[in-house]
This record gives C-alpha cells, sequence and structure tokens, in this order.
C-alpha cells in the first residue's frame, strides 16, 4: 500500500510521540508511523490525508481549513529547498534514512519551520526536537 500524506506532516512525523487530538486519532497516526518506519512508499496529497483520516467526520474539522492549507504549502517549499526536489500532488517521497536524518537535523535547527508558526503543538514539537528526538515513534527507516 501507499501512505497518503499531505506536506505539512512530513515535518509532524518527526516529533511525532504519540500524542494527537484524540485516542482514535493517536492510533491511526501510531499505525502510520509503524508503515513509514517499513519504508511503506509515500506519495503527497493536496488536503487531508491518511494522518487526517480519523478527525474528517467532523465537517468543521481544522483539517480542511485554509490556514492548514497555507501550512502545506510553507512546508512544501521548505522541505523542497531542503531536499532538492519539488513537494507536490502526487509525487513520490522516499523517507530513507538519509532523509529522515537531514529532515530532523534542519528541524532542531528551526530552518525548515515556518509551516509550524500558530501551530498548537510548536511547543511540544521544539521540546522534542530540542531532545534529540527522544520518545519519537519513527526512531528510524528501514
Ligand atoms: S509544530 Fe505543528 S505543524 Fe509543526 S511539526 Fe509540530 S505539529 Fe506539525
Amino acid at each position: 500500500m501507499t501512505i497518503r500524506l499531505r506536506p505539512h506532516h512530513l515535518l509532524c512525523l518527526l516529533t511525532y510521540v504519540g500524542k494527537g487530538y484524540s485516542p482514535a486519532f493517536t492510533a491511526n497516526y501510531d499505525a502510520i508511523a509503524a508503515r513509514m518506519a517499513g519504508r511503506e512508499p509515500i506519495v503527497i496529497v493536496d488536503g487531508p490525508d491518511d494522518i487526517c483520516r480519523p478527525l474528517l467526520g467532523d465537517p468543521d474539522v481544522h483539517c480542511r481549513r485554509a490556514g492548514v492549507r497555507e501550512r502545506d504549502a510553507q512546508a512544501a517549499k521548505d522541505v523542497s529547498a531542503l531536499l532538492g526536489h519539488s513537494i507536490v500532488p502526487d509525487a513520490a517521497f522516499v523517507l530513507d534514512a538519509p532523509t529522515l536524518g537531514r529532515l530532523r537535523a534542519s528541524f532542531a535547527a528551526r530552518t525548515i519551520r515556518s509551516a509550524c508558526v500558530g501551530c498548537e503543538w510548536s511547543a511540544l514539537c521544539s521540546t522534542v526536537a530540542d531532545s534529540e528526538f527522544a520518545g519519537v515513534k519513527i526512531v528510524h527507516v528501514r
């Protein structure tokens, strides 16, 4: 199978420690994190993705809001510049060990975090990054 990810979740996966909006949300995210650690293929999508899925029964959920799409645009720009390939809808994304390492180093250095401005989880993500990503669900990829 293929994991569908919106661009800003390329950042969120770096600091995911099992916290989220609801038990259903984190159970789904845990399963996706395990699949990512196993190098399952990833495709970039526009709008709500496989991580958002447990929340989409709510018609007013933030996942569909313009501000979150702006977060995607910022993340796509930053990650594209870092990795040198375009993060656009339908693009395949390879989360291998070197890529995970580059993303984490840049996230910790705050150079790919323009998408995080105003996010309610920002303090937690900063703490995780500053603790050398202690407790993250995706420790490494195979
Ligand atoms: S601060 Fe928000 S957008 Fe940034 S990585 Fe954390 S959860 Fe994702």
